[in-house]
């Protein structure tokens, strides 16, 4: 299909509605941001994505949308769950739940004295587990203790020692997506999960130390526990095979039960199922439980990271925020002037609530949610906040997005010198593989600068930290 846009105003671009499309596609983008999108056929994936049963609305395209399975990443689409709306895993993606959290340390960046650094980052990269392999902090003792992982996400981690009560508050849905059914987990995947909890995973995972390098709104940057200077630690990981074996499992049979609900779709990829039917159900289910795993995984995480504070520097980490990025969720939205129930699909896009959103913790009430936006281990990350008005479904951007495939990037850079460029710049790095360090060299993303100014000037969210590199521990 070819893709014509018009511009709705100067970040807002309209796909019109034609064809098999239930309602227009909305891009969320800058002139100079659209042409990126386009050419990898992520306008093409957003078109697609309206023609799904039940879509309401619109089918949205965050400012940092690139190619993904069926969904594009930094797509967001709800259906109406009451009107035949499907869920589809391809909007979800297939590592459930990846997420961001940030913890702001004890101490600024001028306190940080440079062996104390080096102390740090020595034992973050020899305690952070990475890489694709096995290995992981908490080796659970069966799959029973897994069921209740699955059920429990990070508060079981809290309730096992693994982290203090109030980090729960910072956690979205505190740290436990309802509605988990670890029933619908097949056995391979609690296998490929049970030896995993506590790891990062490839590449574009990461655990960064950072510094808060400016602050664009002070007074919610204080109720974020954000000031000026101060050294925070970013964590980017989601739920390691086990979530993309719920995926897979979950793909195949809404594959094959695609006739018996008379769906028929533009793209394989978008597979779905009725939210109120077997598949449906059980998908969410399984979805909610790969998504405590992932929340469970980060907070796992956390604790790594907070040991090597304490050994290293002698101070603690406070818990920011904890969002997920690639997550449906059942949520209330008033379309067409009356409340629905809707399946809020999100996939490299993570909810933005703003100020006053019953949802949020009451020290949050007055700032809103922290939006928590990586950019690359060579530039900077943003801390934003939810707006009033965001049509999205309250959602916004997950990152940069990238412009390059993998294999693209590998052929741009080697690993060696991409490691000498960053260490150059004052970035310490502590790769997994050269070759897995090479594939996220800083070019392989958009600017997220850019990324962050457009969501701001969409009405997404607003910018409240800039956040820059010190070291980066690569998945
Ligand atoms: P994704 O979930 O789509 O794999 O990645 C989310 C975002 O993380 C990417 O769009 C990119 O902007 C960002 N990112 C990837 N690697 C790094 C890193 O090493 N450091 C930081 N700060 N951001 C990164
Ligand atoms: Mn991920
Ligand atoms: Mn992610």
């Amino acid at each position: 299909m070819e893709i014509v846009l018009t511009e709705e105003t100067p970040y807002r671009f309209r796909i019109e509605e034609r064809e098999a499309m239930r309602v227009p596609g909305v891009v969320f983008a800058s002139r100079e941001l659209l042409p990126q999108a386009a050419g990898d056929k992520a306008l093409e994936q957003v078109a697609n994505v309206a023609t799904l049963p039940g879509v309401v609305r619109a089918s949205y395209a965050m400012p940092d949308v690139h190619w993904g399975y069926g969904f594009p990443i930094g797509g967001v689409a709800a259906t109406d769950i009451d009107e035949g709306g499907v869920v589809s895993p391809g909007g979800v993606g297939f590592d459930i739940s990846c997420g961001v959290r940030l913890l702001a340390a004890g101490l600024t960046r001028a306190e940080l004295d440079p062996g104390g650094f080096q102390r740090l980052m020595d034992i973050l990269g020899r305690t952070v587990p990475r890489g694709m392999g096995r290995g992981g902090l908490w080796e659970l003792p069966g799959p029973d203790a897994m069921d209740d992982l699955l059920v429990g996400g990070a508060r079981y981690a809290v309730e096992h020692g693994h982290g203090v009560p109030r980090d729960l508050e910072r956690c979205e849905d505190s740290g436990a997506l309802e509605g988990a059914a670890p029933g619908e987990v097949s056995r391979r995947a609690v296998e490929r999960g049970l030896g995993q909890v506590g790891s990062l995973g490839s590449g574009n995972h990461f655990l960064e130390v950072q510094a808060v390098d400016h602050l664009y709104d002070p007074d919610a940057a204080a109720a974020f526990g954000l000031r000026p200077d101060q050294v925070c630690v970013m964590i980017h990981c989601g739920s390691r095979g086990l979530g993309h074996q719920v995926c897979t499992d979950h793909v195949k049979v809404m594959d094959r039960a695609l006739h018996r609900y008379g769906i028929h779709l533009p793209d394989r990829q978008l597979a779905c199922a009725p939210v109120d039917s077997a598949p449906g159900r059980n998908y969410l289910g399984a979805m909610a439980a790969a998504a405590n795993y992932g929340r469970a995984n980060r907070q796992l995480l956390s604790e790594a990271a907070r040991r090597a504070f304490t050994t290293a520097l002698g101070t603690g980490l406070d818990l920011v925020y904890d969002i997920s990025h690639n997550m449906a969720k059942v949520e209330t939205h008033e379309v067409d002037g009356r409340p629905r129930r809707l399946c809020v699909h999100r996939k490299g896009a993570t909810r933005a609530l703003p100020p006053g959103d019953p949802d949020l913790p009451e020290d949050l009430a007055g700032a809103g949610q922290p939006v928590l936006v990586p950019g690359t281990m060579g530039t900077a990350s943003y801390v934003m906040t939810g707006l009033p008005g965001n049509d999205a479904f309250r959602s916004a951007c997950h990152g940069a997005g990238r412009v390059m495939s993998r294999h693209q990037a590998l052929r741009t850079v080697r690993g060696e010198r991409l490691r000498a460029d960053l260490e150059s710049k004052g970035v310490a790095v502590r790769p997994s593989s050269w070759r897995g360090l090479a594939e996220e060299t800083p070019e392989a993303y958009k600017d997220v600068d850019v990324v962050a100014d457009v969501t701001e000037g969409a009405g997404l969210a607003r910018l409240v930290a800039r956040l820059v590199p010190l070291g980066v521990v690569k998945g």
